[in-house]
Formats: C-alpha cells, sequence, structure tokens
C-alpha cells in the first residue's frame, strides 16, 4: 500500500508528451522538438577539465553535508556580487540540482496545512514539491491577455494566516518574462505587510536575458527581509551543466541549518568532484555564460517572430530565458488535446501548459539550433491552418 503522500503525487504530464514523441521517433516517424529544458551546449571545457582535475586528484570521498568550503565560500561571494545578498558561507548549501534546493527548503519550512503562495504561470515542480511537505498550494491566476503581469492584488486577497511561502521565478520557466524592478519593490511592500510570509526567488534563469533586460534580486532590492528571504539557484541553465545535479539554497541561518541536517540524513554530499567543476565555473568571467546568452537571445528572436506571424495565437514576447508560452485556445483545443493532436498529425513535441497553471497556452523551447526552431514554426503554422 502506498503512502498517502505518494497516493497525490500526480505523474507528469510533460514526461508523458515526451515518451510519446520518443516512442513515434522509435518507430520511424520524423520528430521535431521544441520541448527542451536544457541548453543544447556542452559544459564549457574549463569547468568539464577542473572537475577532471579533482576527481583525478583523489576528490572522490564523501564531503561535508552542505558542500566543499571553498564551493560555500564562492558561492555566497557570487550572491553578494551578483545579486547585492549578503550571507555567510554558513548560509549556503550546496545541493542536487535547483531542484533538491527547493525541495529541502519546503520540507525544512512547511507545515502541514501551511499555504503556498504561487503566481500563474508556474514551473510544474513547485506545486507537487510544496504539496509532499503537506501544504496547500494557492495559485494567484495571470493570463496572457493581460501580459501574464503579476497581480499583487489578487495575491494579496489570497493571504491568511496560515501563508507561509510566497514563490517568485524570473526570468520565468514558462513565460520567459522578466520581473522588473519596480514589481519588486511592490512585492517587497506587500510581504512587509506580512510578516507571516517568506520568500523564495528562484533566479535559476538569470543570465539568460534578450538585449536590453536586466534581472534584478529581490535581495538587493529588500536587505530588510533578509530573514525571510531565500534564493534558490543553480549552474544547469547558465553553464549547461544539466545532468551535474548542481544547485544551492541561501538564505536565513537556521533554516539553512535544517536544510542541511535534512541533507545529511538524506542524500548527503553533491558529487564531489563535481562540486570542482562548479567552483571553476565561479571562478570564471562570465564570458562563456555570456556567449551561450547570446545564442539564445538570437533563437528567442527567431521563434518570437515566427509565433507572431501564426493566426490566433495571443504571445507575451519572452524576455528572458528559453522558453515562448503562446495562449493557443482560440484554436478550440485545451492544451494536452493541442500537443497531442500535434505531435500525431505534425510530429512536432511541445509541452501543455495545463502542468503549468494555464491550460489555454503550450510551452515552445528555443534551448535547440536555428534550423529546428524553423521546423517547429513551420509544422506548428501547418498545423494551425489544417485546424481552421
Ligand atoms: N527552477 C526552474 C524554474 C527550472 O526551470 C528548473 C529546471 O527546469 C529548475 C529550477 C531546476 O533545475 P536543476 O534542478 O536542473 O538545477
Amino acid at each position: 500500500m502506498l503512502s498517502v503522500r505518494a497516493q497525490a503525487l500526480k505523474p507528469s504530464l510533460t514526461l508523458a508528451i515526451a515518451a510519446k514523441a520518443k516512442q513515434l521517433q522509435a518507430a520511424g516517424k520524423d520528430i521535431c522538438s521544441l520541448s527542451a529544458g536544457e541548453p543544447n551546449f556542452d559544459t564549457p571545457a574549463f569547468i568539464r577539465e577542473a572537475a577532471t582535475r579533482a576527481l583525478e586528484s583523489g576528490a572522490t570521498r564523501y564531503g561535508p553535508a552542505a558542500g566543499e568550503p571553498q564551493l560555500r565560500a564562492a558561492i555566497a561571494a557570487k550572491l553578494a556580487r551578483a545579486n547585492g545578498m549578503v550571507v555567510t558561507p554558513e548560509q549556503v548549501l550546496v545541493t542536487n540540482g535547483g531542484k533538491q534546493a527547493l525541495y529541502n527548503l519546503f520540507q525544512v519550512l512547511l507545515n502541514p496545512g501551511d499555504e503556498v503562495l504561487l503566481p500563474a504561470p508556474y514551473w510544474l515542480s513547485y506545486p507537487e514539491m510544496a504539496q509532499l511537505a503537506g501544504a496547500s498550494v494557492r495559485v494567484v491566476p495571470s493570463a496572457a491577455t493581460d501580459g501574464f503581469r503579476l497581480d499583487l492584488q489578487a495575491l494579496e486577497a489570497l493571504i491568511t494566516e496560515r501563508s507561509r511561502l510566497l514563490i517568485l521565478n524570473t526570468p520565468s520557466n514558462p513565460t520567459g518574462l522578466v520581473l522588473q524592478q519596480h514589481e519588486l519593490e511592490a512585492v517587497a511592500e506587500l510581504l512587509r505587510r506580512h510578516p507571516q510570509l517568506a520568500v523564495v526567488c528562484d533566479e535559476i534563469y538569470e543570465f539568460l536575458l534578450a538585449p536590453g533586460q536586466q534581472h534584478h534580486s529581490l535581495a538587493a532590492l529588500a536587505p530588510d527581509l533578509a530573514e525571510r528571504l531565500f534564493v534558490v539557484n543553480g549552474f544547469a541553465k547558465g553553464w549547461a551543466m544539466t545532468g551535474w545535479r548542481l544547485g544551492y539554497l541561501a538564505g536565513p541561518l537556521p533554516a539553512l541549518k535544517a536544510a542541511i541536517a535534512l541533507q545529511s540524513q538524506s542524500t548527503s554530499n553533491v558529487c564531489t568532484f563535481a562540486q570542482f567543476g562548479a567552483l571553476a565555473a565561479l571562478e570564471a568571467s562570465l564570458d562563456c555564460v555570456e556567449e551561450m546568452a547570446k545564442s539564445f537571445s538570437a533563437r528567442r528572436a527567431l521563434l518570437t517572430k515566427g509565433l507572431q506571424q501564426l493566426p490566433g495565437l495571443v504571445l507575451v514576447p519572452p524576455t528572458g530565458a528559453f522558453y515562448a508560452f503562446p495562449d493557443v485556445s482560440a484554436h478550440g483545443l485545451n492544451s494536452l488535446d493541442f500537443c497531442n493532436q500535434l505531435l500525431d498529425q505534425e510530429g512536432l513535441a511541445l509541452v501543455p501548459g495545463a502542468p503549468f497553471g494555464d491550460d489555454r497556452c503550450v510551452r515552445l523551447s528555443c534551448a535547440v539550433n536555428s534550423a529546428t526552431i524553423e521546423d517547429g514554426l513551420n509544422r506548428l503554422g501547418r498545423f494551425l491552418s489544417n485546424l481552421n
């Protein structure tokens, strides 16, 4: 018999579409996928070499559960430098990806019955992880037709005495939107009015910005909230290190101590030699990150332009990350039916918006080469003209 927790866990709709795409491909069908959530670049060579050197020189044993001391110090320095967040290395936990940072945080912060405030559209793992910690999720709605802007009035109306944690993600997966300084300042004001509420800022796409965009960190704008502000970040997206499973959590010491204790009783330390790759990434200039970000910007522009030329879509042009999240509901299908039919008819794999909190939308990724984006846009165009 499965636990109540396990029974409540939803299987991933995203994976179901990906599995179907693979099956069709194996059966010889010509499949184009714009569903990737990871850079199509190799990890930069100097990072691979640093990890190899660490591996060869014996960094193959258990390390401290919280992470290698040099890496924690480098992360604290990076947070101060790039995000205006002042933390000591003791306030940093190295995790198996940003995902485990979020998981650990939710486990140590949330009690059954607590409420998590989640602006939609959201990354699909947040609600599942919050529910695994026993919390209930209150979704703050938004719509493509309103630019997906964060509705602070709607957010504030959902706050109760059980509200415990607000989740912010900028740049956003799936919309590609970047929160502006004035929006974050308004969030800070709201948090000051509700002292029971902590906030976690997931900044994993911070370096992937369209030209002219700037990433703002709440930590820099509201240092007075330091006692209840957490940052989750990782190396996967910026440095093309998805498979390395390297992320981190930073925030107030009591919660960090608890998250470290949890890690010491669950996964222990992140792969020791991999951490030396991350250290090399942080110690180097951001040239390699900027080069990849530039390439994503060109592809984001290509995807945006192509989508804007298709009929019946409401697109809020993405300004960060590597996704676009158009509203396709004018074509009369929910997101899962849309994606299934698109895959069956045109062999194009996209991700349905439903698990991201908006069943009117589908997610396209531009973390693929330009030819694949163009191929995908052609298939989508054909599909839409056949629907009408
Ligand atoms: N946060 C967001 C918004 C993401 O999109 C992802 C990955 O897709 C993650 C966190 C987790 O990344 P990782 O665990 O690979 O570091």
